[in-house]
């Protein structure tokens, strides 16, 4: 199951001087042609859903799929929440399965962006999840999803960019250098002098957003100067559109299916076209030696209880449920009670973690802590906690 640590995905890219490609996904169409590409280019990938995108599809639904394929897949995969806009929604796409969080608060002034991206930091740290911050702002041009970058473009400064990420905590950082989001008008003029700088003063790998219409020479200067993860999602949206409108054109009463025929095909041409022209392609097996695999972790807590509070067995259960489940981290609490009558352990709580780092932490946290000594420990008995990491 090469799903893997996203931090070691990338200074792998970062120390080889090559990018991985963080591909949008906004319906199974995206998600099989990126995947299928991955697979046949030996790349790794980083599945990507972007908070923008989700009027657009149920993003839970969405990532369960994402996980299933990135869990399957036999080249290294990460998941990650694209342009985070809250803490909230950071730790819901972690508990949903996103193991790698980019937070844009990119279009608030300095202090403010500084003060959304730390605390989004410290929790996704918590939770063994890697963080991208992004400084300056990519402003949107045209094409899908532009006009949910409004306004002017602002270059990352340097000076600024060694302070942001000091005190952010980010592992990673998203630059404005002259790219878009969205379609470019004509070709961009990247600042390359000023991507040199960046490179220097904040000594973690680089992103670029607003990838599509690049060349091969500029992608070339960007992975030379720090750039290890490219955004990359208007040019595969043109793609697709592309082939429907070339089907509906060939057949006006199409169907659904029919019309979306070639769609798969021709995003995955273009994905391999990307993962090959930035230095990704036939790197998987080295990238995997490298990784740690992203194993799921479990605490199980068996137990029986003492005769006078057999009766608010449920209420303590529910209200267990609900405390565990709002912790950063937690992905699923299960409660159940023995099937067999006179079992040895009559009650049992397993809460799945996203990383064995959410599980070293939780342990902290003050809300279950209070409710283990003042709740359970008092009205349980014979009680049994063990942890567990699933096998790859
Ligand atoms: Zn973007």
């Amino acid at each position: 199951m090469p799903l893997v640590n996203m931090r070691d995905m990338l200074y792998h890219a970062y120390e080889n001087n090559y990018a991985v490609g963080a591909f949008d996904l906004v319906s199974l169409d995206f998600l099989e042609a990126v995947i299928d590409a991955a697979e046949s280019c030996r790349s790794a990938v980083i599945l990507s859903i972007a908070e923008p995108h989700f009027v657009h599809y149920d993003y839970e639904l969405l990532l369960s799929a994402v996980e299933a394929a990135a869990r399957r897949a036999s080249v290294p995969v990460a998941i990650q929440l694209d342009h985070g806009s809250s803490l909230a929604s950071a730790v819901k796409a972690i508990k949903l399965g996103c193991n790698g969080v980019m937070v844009d608060a990119s279009n608030e002034n300095f202090s403010d962006n500084i003060e959304l991206t730390s605390a989004v930091t410290e929790m996704a740290h918590r939770c063994g999840v890697s963080v991208v911050g992004e400084l300056g702002y990519v402003a949107g041009a045209e094409g899908e999803g532009a006009e949910q970058h409004p306004g002017e473009a602002a270059f990352t400064l340097p000076s600024e960019a060694k302070a942001y990420v000091e005190r952010t905590g980010v592992d990673f950082l998203a630059v404005s250098i002259g790219t878009v989001q969205g379609r470019m008008n004509g070709r961009a003029k990247l600042d390359y002098v000023r991507l040199k700088q960046l490179n220097q003063a904040v000594n973690v790998p680089l992103v670029i957003h607003g990838g599509s219409g690049l060349n091969e020479d500029q992608f070339h200067k960007l992975t030379s100067n720090g750039v290890a993860k490219i955004d990359y999602f208007t040019a595969l949206s043109d793609v697709a559109a592309k082939a429907m409108r070339k089907r509906s054109k060939e057949s006006a009463k199409g169907s659904f299916t029919d019309l979306k025929k070639d769609v798969k095909e021709a995003i995955g041409e273009e994905v391999q076209r990307c993962l090959r022209q930035w230095g990704s392609a036939g790197r998987a097996a080295e990238v995997l030696e490298r990784c740690e695999l992203w194993l799921p972790v479990e605490h199980l807590i068996i137990h029986n209880v003492s005769a006078h509070s057999i009766e608010s067995v449920d209420s303590l259960m529910a209200e267990g449920k609900r405390i565990l489940s709002q912790i950063p981290g937690v992905r699923e609490v299960f409660t159940g009670e023995a099937m067999k009558e006179n079992s040895k352990y009559s009650f049992c709580w397993s809460v799945r973690f996203t990383h064995k780092v959410a599980l070293e932490n939780f342990r902290e946290h003050e809300g279950f802590d209070a409710f283990l000594k003042n709740q359970l420990s008092a009205n349980a008995s014979d009680l049994i906690c063990i942890d567990y990491q699933g096998k790859a």
